[in-house]
């Protein structure tokens, strides 16, 4: 089991940010996990990585069981891409060096390294489409390029859970699709470990993540198949509004209906 979170929740201020949340996540799942802004996903990754810890409930990552296993030797086994790792790295660092870092968990750390190791990133950097900017100072890449040397990072430590938390924020419609095709191709692959993706775009998600989680006011809004959760009706639950739910390609699409874009119009 990668997950086994039972009725955890997180209070901060009298503010109940998660509340009992139930999720279950096996070895070889991809999930999606999906919540408007402010609905407590990154709080939830947090308290998976072990920087927070549960005010109640019960969570088991990896088959350790929090409050008995060693964090820093979980987190190694952990790799969570997000922006704000992108903020950590300096400008000059180029991204074989950074690839390199990965394997020690701790980013700047890469001078011990075998030719075997260095091999190893240069062959990530090219499966995530990387080769072509390989030397290049980590500050002058567009974001999406940045994105793709931090998920090479990642897969460098051969982790068990990958986290790709918004790996979409700020891309352009090219950038976007680009970023989205790598990511199927990762799910797709036997040698990838049990990726979460996480969004606040529906129509970011991919058929190849058979699982979804909808996280609403740090609740479990629904949580099954991504059949099962992303119907027209438990859509317009989630977003309070009347929506149509189209499938093009596989790939889902959500739009307010008219009335509801009145509605909000001033
Ligand atoms: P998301 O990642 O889905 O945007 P977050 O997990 O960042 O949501 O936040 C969920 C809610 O919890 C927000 O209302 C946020 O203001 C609140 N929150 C997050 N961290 C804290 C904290 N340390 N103390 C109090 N409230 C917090």
């Amino acid at each position: 089991m990668i997950i086994d979170a039972q009725k955890i929740s997180w209070v901060r201020s009298d503010h109940m940010v998660l509340k009992n949340v139930d999720w279950q996540v096996r070895t070889g799942e991809h999930w999606s996990l999906v919540g408007l802004n402010g609905s407590g996903k990154t709080t939830l990754l947090k308290m998976i990585n072990g920087y927070i810890w549960p005010t109640s409930g019960k969570l088991t990552v990896l088959n350790r069981p929090f409050g008995t296993c060693d964090l820093r030797e979980l987190r190694k086994k952990i790799g969570w891409v997000s922006s704000a790792l992108s903020e950590k790295i300096r400008p000059g660092e180029r991204p074989e060096a950074i690839v390199l870092s990965g394997k020690f968990a701790s980013i700047g750390l890469y001078e011990q390294t075998s030719p075997g190791e260095r091999e190893k990133a240069h062959a990530l950097l090219t499966k995530l489409g990387c080769g072509s900017f390989e030397n290049r100072p980590f500050g002058l890449l567009s974001q999406g390029e940045k994105q793709r040397v931090l998920i090479a990072r990642a897969l460098m430590a051969d982790p068990k859970l990958l986290i790709l938390d918004e790996p979409c924020n700020g891309l352009d419609l090219f950038a976007r699709e680009q970023m989205l095709s790598i990511i199927a191709k990762m799910a797709n692959s036997s040698e990838t470990p049990s990726i979460i993706f996480v969004t606040h775009h529906v129509e970011e998600l991919l058929p190849c993540f058979e699982h979804t989680l909808l996280l609403k006011a740090g609740t479990v809004f629904k949580s099954g198949t991504t059949g099962e959760v992303m119907t027209p009706e438990i859509m317009t639950a989630f977003y309070d509004h009347q929506v149509s739910v189209q499938r093009r390609g596989g790939r889902l699409s959500v739009a307010l209906n008219e009335d509801a874009m009145m509605e909000s119009k001033f």
